[in-house]
Protein backbone atom coordinates (compact mmCIF):
# COMPACT_ATOMS: atom_id res chain seq x y z
CA UNK A 1 0.00 0.00 0.00
CA UNK A 2 1.16 3.29 -0.82
CA UNK A 3 0.25 6.42 1.03
CA UNK A 4 0.15 9.86 -0.21
CA UNK A 5 3.09 11.20 0.50
CA UNK A 6 4.60 8.37 -1.29
CA UNK A 7 5.48 5.98 1.80
CA UNK A 8 5.07 2.57 1.07
CA UNK A 9 3.08 0.50 4.36
CA UNK A 10 3.75 -2.85 4.69
CA UNK A 11 3.80 -2.89 8.43
CA UNK A 12 1.31 -3.51 11.25
CA UNK A 13 1.80 -3.56 14.82
CA UNK A 14 -1.24 -5.13 16.62
CA UNK A 15 -1.89 -4.73 20.11
CA UNK A 16 -3.68 -7.27 21.51
CA UNK A 17 -4.50 -6.28 25.05
CA UNK A 18 -4.30 -2.91 27.20
CA UNK A 19 -3.46 -4.38 29.99
CA UNK A 20 -0.55 -5.18 31.76
CA UNK A 21 1.94 -6.64 34.82
CA UNK A 22 3.91 -3.21 35.08
CA UNK A 23 2.92 0.14 35.84
CA UNK A 24 5.78 2.80 33.97
CA UNK A 25 5.47 5.70 34.83
CA UNK A 26 6.01 7.24 31.52
CA UNK A 27 2.98 4.65 30.62
CA UNK A 28 0.62 4.18 32.87
CA UNK A 29 -0.86 5.62 36.71
CA UNK A 30 -0.41 3.85 39.43
CA UNK A 31 -3.46 2.65 39.53
CA UNK A 32 -3.90 1.29 36.33
CA UNK A 33 -6.55 2.45 34.00
CA UNK A 34 -10.00 1.05 33.86
CA UNK A 35 -9.15 -1.93 31.46
CA UNK A 36 -11.31 -2.15 28.39
CA UNK A 37 -14.12 -4.92 29.10
CA UNK A 38 -14.28 -8.15 27.92
CA UNK A 39 -16.80 -7.02 24.41
CA UNK A 40 -14.52 -4.23 23.67
CA UNK A 41 -11.27 -6.30 22.59
CA UNK A 42 -11.36 -7.88 20.04
CA UNK A 43 -11.12 -11.44 20.17
CA UNK A 44 -8.09 -13.63 18.79
CA UNK A 45 -10.53 -14.54 15.26
CA UNK A 46 -11.21 -10.68 15.09
CA UNK A 47 -7.55 -9.63 15.16
CA UNK A 48 -6.61 -12.86 13.08
CA UNK A 49 -8.95 -11.43 10.00
CA UNK A 50 -7.41 -8.00 9.93
CA UNK A 51 -3.93 -9.55 9.82
CA UNK A 52 -5.00 -11.47 6.64
CA UNK A 53 -6.74 -8.45 5.45
CA UNK A 54 -3.21 -7.00 6.25
CA UNK A 55 -1.05 -9.15 4.49
CA UNK A 56 -3.63 -9.30 1.44
CA UNK A 57 -2.52 -5.87 1.00
CA UNK A 58 0.83 -5.99 1.45
CA UNK A 59 1.66 -6.00 5.26
CA UNK A 60 4.59 -7.96 5.57
CA UNK A 61 5.87 -7.80 9.32
CA UNK A 62 3.35 -7.71 12.10
CA UNK A 63 4.40 -6.63 15.73
CA UNK A 64 2.35 -8.08 18.26
CA UNK A 65 2.12 -5.69 20.97
CA UNK A 66 -0.31 -4.21 24.08
CA UNK A 67 -0.32 -3.23 27.13
CA UNK A 68 1.33 -6.42 27.65
CA UNK A 69 1.40 -8.74 25.01
CA UNK A 70 2.15 -11.88 27.29
CA UNK A 71 -0.28 -11.22 29.68
CA UNK A 72 -3.20 -12.33 27.13
CA UNK A 73 -4.07 -16.07 27.57
CA UNK A 74 -3.45 -17.83 24.53
CA UNK A 75 -1.06 -15.63 22.88
CA UNK A 76 1.13 -18.49 22.04
CA UNK A 77 -1.53 -19.88 20.35
CA UNK A 78 -2.12 -16.58 18.39
CA UNK A 79 1.13 -15.78 17.02
CA UNK A 80 1.10 -19.50 15.50
CA UNK A 81 -2.04 -18.44 13.88
CA UNK A 82 -0.36 -15.88 12.35
CA UNK A 83 3.04 -16.82 11.63
CA UNK A 84 0.57 -19.64 9.76
CA UNK A 85 -1.12 -16.91 7.19
CA UNK A 86 0.02 -17.60 3.45
CA UNK A 87 1.38 -14.63 2.73
CA UNK A 88 3.71 -15.48 5.62
CA UNK A 89 4.71 -11.95 7.20
CA UNK A 90 7.29 -11.76 9.74
CA UNK A 91 6.30 -11.93 13.40
CA UNK A 92 7.98 -9.79 16.01
CA UNK A 93 6.31 -9.18 19.73
CA UNK A 94 7.28 -6.49 22.03
CA UNK A 95 7.29 -7.13 25.58
CA UNK A 96 8.43 -5.81 29.11
CA UNK A 97 10.22 -9.82 29.53
CA UNK A 98 8.56 -10.63 32.71
CA UNK A 99 6.84 -13.33 31.10
CA UNK A 100 9.69 -14.76 28.72
CA UNK A 101 12.29 -16.84 30.67
CA UNK A 102 8.61 -18.94 31.08
CA UNK A 103 7.72 -18.96 27.40
CA UNK A 104 10.89 -17.97 24.93
CA UNK A 105 10.79 -21.46 23.73
CA UNK A 106 7.12 -21.86 22.91
CA UNK A 107 6.78 -18.37 21.30
CA UNK A 108 9.58 -19.76 19.46
CA UNK A 109 8.57 -22.96 18.30
CA UNK A 110 5.32 -21.08 17.44
CA UNK A 111 6.57 -19.05 14.76
CA UNK A 112 7.93 -15.88 16.23
CA UNK A 113 10.80 -14.61 14.50
CA UNK A 114 12.22 -11.81 17.27
CA UNK A 115 11.56 -9.74 20.04
CA UNK A 116 11.82 -6.59 21.30
CA UNK A 117 12.34 -5.97 25.45
CA UNK A 118 11.85 -3.49 27.06
CA UNK A 119 14.06 -2.84 30.00
CA UNK A 120 14.90 1.11 31.36
CA UNK A 121 17.36 0.02 34.49
CA UNK A 122 19.52 -2.68 35.46
CA UNK A 123 18.99 -1.79 39.16
CA UNK A 124 17.28 -4.14 41.35
CA UNK A 125 15.92 -0.85 43.33
CA UNK A 126 15.56 1.36 40.31
CA UNK A 127 13.20 -1.00 38.76
CA UNK A 128 10.72 -0.75 41.23
CA UNK A 129 11.13 3.26 41.00
CA UNK A 130 10.56 2.76 37.22
CA UNK A 131 7.62 0.35 37.07
CA UNK A 132 6.14 0.43 40.52
CA UNK A 133 6.87 -3.62 40.67
CA UNK A 134 9.83 -6.23 41.32
CA UNK A 135 11.02 -8.03 38.27
CA UNK A 136 14.17 -7.24 36.94
CA UNK A 137 15.96 -10.43 37.64
CA UNK A 138 12.78 -11.97 35.77
CA UNK A 139 13.62 -9.59 33.07
CA UNK A 140 16.79 -10.55 33.03
CA UNK A 141 16.15 -14.59 33.07
CA UNK A 142 13.68 -13.70 29.99
CA UNK A 143 16.69 -12.20 27.89
CA UNK A 144 18.54 -14.82 28.37
CA UNK A 145 15.85 -17.37 27.70
CA UNK A 146 14.75 -15.42 24.36
CA UNK A 147 18.55 -15.70 23.23
CA UNK A 148 19.18 -19.18 23.71
CA UNK A 149 15.67 -19.71 22.15
CA UNK A 150 17.21 -18.20 19.26
CA UNK A 151 14.36 -15.06 19.04
CA UNK A 152 17.52 -13.29 17.56
CA UNK A 153 18.94 -10.48 16.90
CA UNK A 154 17.41 -9.82 20.56
CA UNK A 155 16.68 -5.86 20.58
CA UNK A 156 16.50 -3.94 24.13
CA UNK A 157 14.65 -0.60 24.37
CA UNK A 158 15.67 1.34 26.72
CA UNK A 159 14.09 4.77 27.32
CA UNK A 160 16.41 6.99 28.91
CA UNK A 161 15.07 9.68 31.46
CA UNK A 162 16.42 12.88 32.67
CA UNK A 163 17.34 12.79 36.65
CA UNK A 164 16.25 9.06 36.46
CA UNK A 165 17.84 7.09 34.78
CA UNK A 166 20.07 8.77 32.11
CA UNK A 167 23.42 7.72 34.48
CA UNK A 168 22.80 3.94 33.10
CA UNK A 169 23.31 4.72 29.41
CA UNK A 170 26.96 3.21 29.18
CA UNK A 171 26.08 0.74 31.29
CA UNK A 172 23.63 0.04 28.79
CA UNK A 173 25.55 0.84 25.82
CA UNK A 174 28.28 -1.67 27.24
CA UNK A 175 26.03 -4.80 27.11
CA UNK A 176 26.80 -4.47 22.95
CA UNK A 177 30.25 -5.36 23.47
CA UNK A 178 29.56 -8.82 25.47
CA UNK A 179 26.23 -10.04 23.58
CA UNK A 180 25.09 -9.37 19.80
CA UNK A 181 22.09 -7.63 21.31
CA UNK A 182 20.88 -4.49 19.31
CA UNK A 183 20.22 -1.54 22.53
CA UNK A 184 17.95 1.10 21.45
CA UNK A 185 17.97 4.11 23.23
CA UNK A 186 14.14 5.83 22.59
CA UNK A 187 13.50 9.49 23.45
CA UNK A 188 10.92 9.88 25.74
CA UNK A 189 8.31 10.71 23.88
CA UNK A 190 4.92 13.34 25.68
CA UNK A 191 2.09 11.21 24.28
CA UNK A 192 -0.34 11.85 27.03
CA UNK A 193 -0.68 13.77 29.69
CA UNK A 194 -1.09 12.98 33.67
CA UNK A 195 1.76 10.92 33.60
CA UNK A 196 4.61 11.10 36.13
CA UNK A 197 7.20 12.72 33.88
CA UNK A 198 7.01 15.39 31.49
CA UNK A 199 8.67 17.23 28.32
CA UNK A 200 11.12 18.27 30.36
CA UNK A 201 12.67 14.85 32.05
CA UNK A 202 12.96 14.20 28.33
CA UNK A 203 16.90 12.96 27.44
CA UNK A 204 17.41 14.36 24.03
CA UNK A 205 18.99 12.03 21.27
CA UNK A 206 21.91 14.65 20.75
CA UNK A 207 22.54 13.85 24.77
CA UNK A 208 21.81 10.04 24.04
CA UNK A 209 24.58 10.51 21.37
CA UNK A 210 26.97 12.20 23.57
CA UNK A 211 26.76 10.07 26.47
CA UNK A 212 27.50 6.47 23.80
CA UNK A 213 30.21 8.76 22.23
CA UNK A 214 32.47 9.00 25.69
CA UNK A 215 32.29 5.36 25.98
CA UNK A 216 33.67 4.56 22.94
CA UNK A 217 33.96 5.30 19.11
CA UNK A 218 30.70 4.86 17.27
CA UNK A 219 30.90 3.83 14.14
CA UNK A 220 28.04 4.18 11.69
CA UNK A 221 26.22 0.75 10.46
CA UNK A 222 24.62 1.63 7.00
CA UNK A 223 20.92 0.94 6.70
CA UNK A 224 20.04 -2.54 5.25
CA UNK A 225 16.55 -3.91 3.34
CA UNK A 226 13.64 -1.45 5.03
CA UNK A 227 14.07 1.94 6.82
CA UNK A 228 13.59 1.55 10.31
CA UNK A 229 13.39 4.47 12.93
CA UNK A 230 16.73 3.87 14.28
CA UNK A 231 20.01 5.09 13.49
CA UNK A 232 22.81 2.48 14.38
CA UNK A 233 26.03 2.42 15.20
CA UNK A 234 28.37 -0.39 16.75
CA UNK A 235 31.91 0.02 18.77
CA UNK A 236 35.04 -1.35 17.17
CA UNK A 237 34.71 -4.49 19.96
CA UNK A 238 31.46 -4.17 19.90
CA UNK A 239 29.58 -7.44 19.49
CA UNK A 240 26.35 -6.35 19.47
CA UNK A 241 25.01 -2.57 17.99
CA UNK A 242 23.49 0.54 19.61
CA UNK A 243 20.73 2.28 18.01
CA UNK A 244 19.14 5.45 18.28
CA UNK A 245 15.60 6.40 17.92
CA UNK A 246 15.09 10.29 17.83
CA UNK A 247 11.13 9.92 17.97
CA UNK A 248 11.02 13.44 18.50
CA UNK A 249 13.80 15.71 18.10
CA UNK A 250 14.56 14.39 14.18
CA UNK A 251 11.01 12.79 13.46
CA UNK A 252 11.43 10.06 10.98
CA UNK A 253 8.08 10.61 9.87
CA UNK A 254 8.96 10.53 5.82
CA UNK A 255 10.27 6.86 6.42
CA UNK A 256 7.44 6.23 8.46
CA UNK A 257 6.00 2.66 6.75
CA UNK A 258 3.51 1.26 9.93
CA UNK A 259 -0.32 1.41 11.08
CA UNK A 260 -1.27 0.27 14.17
CA UNK A 261 -4.30 -1.60 15.59
CA UNK A 262 -5.38 -0.91 19.33
CA UNK A 263 -6.78 -3.46 21.60
CA UNK A 264 -10.45 -2.19 21.26
CA UNK A 265 -10.20 -2.82 16.98
CA UNK A 266 -9.42 0.85 15.68
CA UNK A 267 -6.90 2.01 13.47
CA UNK A 268 -4.61 4.80 14.46
CA UNK A 269 -2.55 6.26 11.38
CA UNK A 270 0.01 8.05 13.42
CA UNK A 271 1.11 7.72 17.15
CA UNK A 272 0.62 11.12 17.72
CA UNK A 273 -2.56 12.02 16.40
CA UNK A 274 -5.90 10.81 17.72
CA UNK A 275 -7.18 9.81 14.44
CA UNK A 276 -8.64 6.21 14.17
CA UNK A 277 -10.85 4.62 12.24
CA UNK A 278 -13.37 1.69 13.84
CA UNK A 279 -12.39 -1.64 12.18
CA UNK A 280 -14.48 -3.57 14.99
CA UNK A 281 -17.72 -2.51 13.40
CA UNK A 282 -17.09 -3.62 10.30
CA UNK A 283 -15.09 -6.96 12.12
CA UNK A 284 -18.71 -7.41 13.74
CA UNK A 285 -20.79 -6.66 10.74
CA UNK A 286 -22.08 -3.22 12.01
CA UNK A 287 -21.00 -1.77 9.64
CA UNK A 288 -22.83 -3.53 6.21
CA UNK A 289 -20.72 -3.19 3.42
CA UNK A 290 -17.63 -2.28 4.72
CA UNK A 291 -14.56 -4.03 4.10
CA UNK A 292 -11.64 -4.71 6.15
CA UNK A 293 -9.67 -3.93 3.10
CA UNK A 294 -11.34 -0.89 2.35
CA UNK A 295 -10.80 0.59 6.02
CA UNK A 296 -7.45 0.04 6.02
CA UNK A 297 -7.04 1.59 2.73
CA UNK A 298 -8.45 4.22 4.03
CA UNK A 299 -6.73 4.56 6.91
CA UNK A 300 -3.35 4.64 4.96
CA UNK A 301 -4.57 7.12 2.83
CA UNK A 302 -5.25 9.69 6.12
CA UNK A 303 -1.94 8.99 7.43
CA UNK A 304 -0.54 12.32 8.04
CA UNK A 305 2.54 13.99 6.74
CA UNK A 306 4.56 14.12 9.92
CA UNK A 307 3.70 14.69 13.62
CA UNK A 308 3.29 18.02 15.17
CA UNK A 309 5.53 17.52 18.74
CA UNK A 310 7.30 20.55 19.77
CA UNK A 311 4.88 23.04 17.49
CA UNK A 312 2.87 25.14 19.34
CA UNK A 313 -0.25 24.37 18.79
CA UNK A 314 0.80 20.12 19.30
CA UNK A 315 -1.90 18.32 21.94
CA UNK A 316 -0.94 15.27 23.12
CA UNK A 317 -3.22 12.23 22.51
CA UNK A 318 -5.94 10.82 24.92
CA UNK A 319 -4.77 7.58 25.13
CA UNK A 320 -2.16 6.67 26.89
CA UNK A 321 0.96 4.13 24.83
CA UNK A 322 -0.32 1.07 26.39
CA UNK A 323 -3.42 1.75 24.95
CA UNK A 324 -2.54 2.61 21.65
CA UNK A 325 -0.04 -0.20 21.49
CA UNK A 326 3.49 1.15 21.62
N1 LIG B 1 4.43 -3.80 27.45
C1 LIG B 1 5.28 -3.94 26.33
C2 LIG B 1 6.62 -3.28 26.58
O1 LIG B 1 6.75 -2.53 27.56
O2 LIG B 1 7.53 -3.52 25.80
C3 LIG B 1 4.71 -3.45 25.02
C4 LIG B 1 3.93 -2.16 25.04
S1 LIG B 1 4.83 -0.71 25.51
C5 LIG B 1 3.57 0.52 25.45
C6 LIG B 1 5.84 -0.46 24.09
C7 LIG B 1 6.98 0.47 24.25
O3 LIG B 1 6.50 1.76 24.46
C8 LIG B 1 7.93 0.16 25.39
O4 LIG B 1 9.23 -0.02 24.85
C9 LIG B 1 7.90 1.39 26.23
O5 LIG B 1 9.17 1.69 26.78
C10 LIG B 1 7.48 2.43 25.23
N2 LIG B 1 6.84 3.62 25.81
C11 LIG B 1 5.72 3.70 26.56
N3 LIG B 1 5.45 4.98 26.87
C12 LIG B 1 6.44 5.72 26.31
C13 LIG B 1 6.74 7.11 26.27
N4 LIG B 1 5.95 8.02 26.83
N5 LIG B 1 7.85 7.51 25.58
C14 LIG B 1 8.66 6.61 24.97
N6 LIG B 1 8.42 5.30 24.96
C15 LIG B 1 7.34 4.86 25.63
FE1 LIG C 1 3.29 -1.96 30.67
FE2 LIG C 1 4.88 -1.69 28.55
FE3 LIG C 1 3.48 0.40 29.48
FE4 LIG C 1 5.46 -0.53 30.94
S1 LIG C 1 5.64 0.38 28.89
S2 LIG C 1 3.39 -0.01 31.70
S3 LIG C 1 5.40 -2.65 30.50
S4 LIG C 1 2.65 -1.42 28.58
Amino acid sequence: MRDSFGRTIDYLRLSVTDRCNLRCRYCMPEEGVAPLNHGEILSYEELLRVAEAAARLGVRKIRVTGGEPLVRKGIVGFISRLAALPESPEITLTTNGLGLAEMAPELKAAGLSRINVSLDTLREDRFKGITRRDGLSKVLAGLEAADRAGLTPLKINMVPIRGVNEDEIADFAHLTREHPWEVRFIEFMPVSDGLDYTPENRFSAAAIMEALGREGELIPIPRQGPAGPARLFRYPDGLGRLGVIPAVSDHFCGECNRLRVTADGRIRTCLFSDAEIDLRSALRGESPGVSLEELLRTAVGEKPERHRIGEEDFQHGSRRMQKIGG
